[in-house]
């Protein structure tokens, strides 16, 4: 079957079955095309929380799913592949954070969304990349401290120290996406050679040198956005993130032209999901081997730290 009859089946099945279907915006761009939602981790897990379906299938990494589950506990969250992992998440464990708590016992405990349920569970509240300045400025307001314990990304830790003001000790040191983190300084001396008069754009999870050389670091909800209130002059843009991004932007903005920083920008864990396998979950969705569903005790304590992220954005 070639991929628009599978589209077509897929959304037929989609609609008979009342099922939603959520894409993260690294996903290949012909499953963006039949998502109801694409969007970065927030937007996904707002999505989530609001939406009225029995099934949600979600094709994401892990983590994204797991979010999906603690804030739908009575729905059914079904992921294509099960494989499909974030290796940042692995960077932190529920007892690196008890030890860093034990550590520092006054300081609040800020994750990223990427980050495994059982850590969420021990955290005072989660961030994601779109948000991260407001919630450590909030969080440390509320703890009245100029510090907050940060993980399981480096990167955003430090990106998120530089704009707030407040230290966020970065839980580990050396947590970090692979994908973003490849970027260096040199890539995007070459890229602007190739392709000159661009705007750079990268995400906060790039290193502080290639953060430096930006015209704008942002989400990729906030890259998207920054892309739509461009000027009719500002039709070329760089982008520091993985590929799935740019070519949804090229489909959104014809009327532009996106570049990739660096070949090769892809995360192998998110495209690990496929229209083949979207179609049999949607013919097979009580089978439990897709499904993801976080221990209730677990969901009960990491529903916390999410609901108070999502009350503050
Ligand atoms: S792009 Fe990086 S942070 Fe996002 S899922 Fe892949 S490895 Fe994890």
């Amino acid at each position: 079957m070639n991929t628009i009859q599978l589209q077509e089946d897929i959304l037929g099945l989609k609609k008979e079955n009342d099922v939603t279907i959520l894409a993260h915006y690294y996903q290949p761009i012909e499953i963006q095309e039949i998502a109801d939602y694409v969007g970065d981790s927030l937007g996904l897990s707002r999505t989530a929380k609001k939406k009225a379906n029995n099934y949600i299938v979600f094709a994401g990494v892990d983590f994204m799913a797991e979010t999906a589950s603690i804030v739908n506990q009575d729905k059914h969250i079904l992921i294509p592949n099960y494989e499909s992992c974030c290796p940042m998440a692995a960077y932190l464990t529920p007892e690196m954070v008890r030890e860093f708590r034990n550590k520092y016992p006054d300081l609040p405990v800020v994750v990223y969304v990427n980050s495994t349920a059982a850590v969420k569970a021990e955290s005072d509240i989660c961030c994601t990349s779109s948000n991260s300045i407001m919630i450590v400025e909030k969080i440390s307001q509320e703890f009245n401290v100029s510090s907050v314990l940060f993980g399981p990304d480096a990167n955003l830790a430090d990106y998120t120290e530089q704009k707030s003001g407040i230290k966020c000790i970065k839980m580990p040191e050396e947590g970090h996406c692979y994908v973003h983190s490849q970027i260096r300084p040199e890539d995007i001396e070459i890229a602007k050679k190739k392709y000159s008069h661009t705007k750079l754009l990268v995400h906060p999870e790039c290193i502080r040198a290639v953060r430096e050389l930006a015209d704008f670091v942002g989400s990729t909800a906030q890259m998207y956005n920054r892309v739509k209130n461009s000027s009719n002059d500002e039709n070329k843009f760089l982008i520091g993130t993985e590929e799935g991004f740019r070519v949804r932007l090229t489909q959104d903005f014809q009327n532009k032209n996106f570049y990739s920083v660096k070949d090769k920008l892809i995360c192998y864990n998110m495209k690990k999901h496929n229209l083949e396998l979207i179609e049999y979950i949607l013919k097979n969705l009580d089978d439990q081997a897709f499904e993801v569903k976080v221990p209730s005790d677990i969901a009960k304590k990491a529903l916390i730290p999410i609901n108070k992220m999502l009350n503050y954005s």
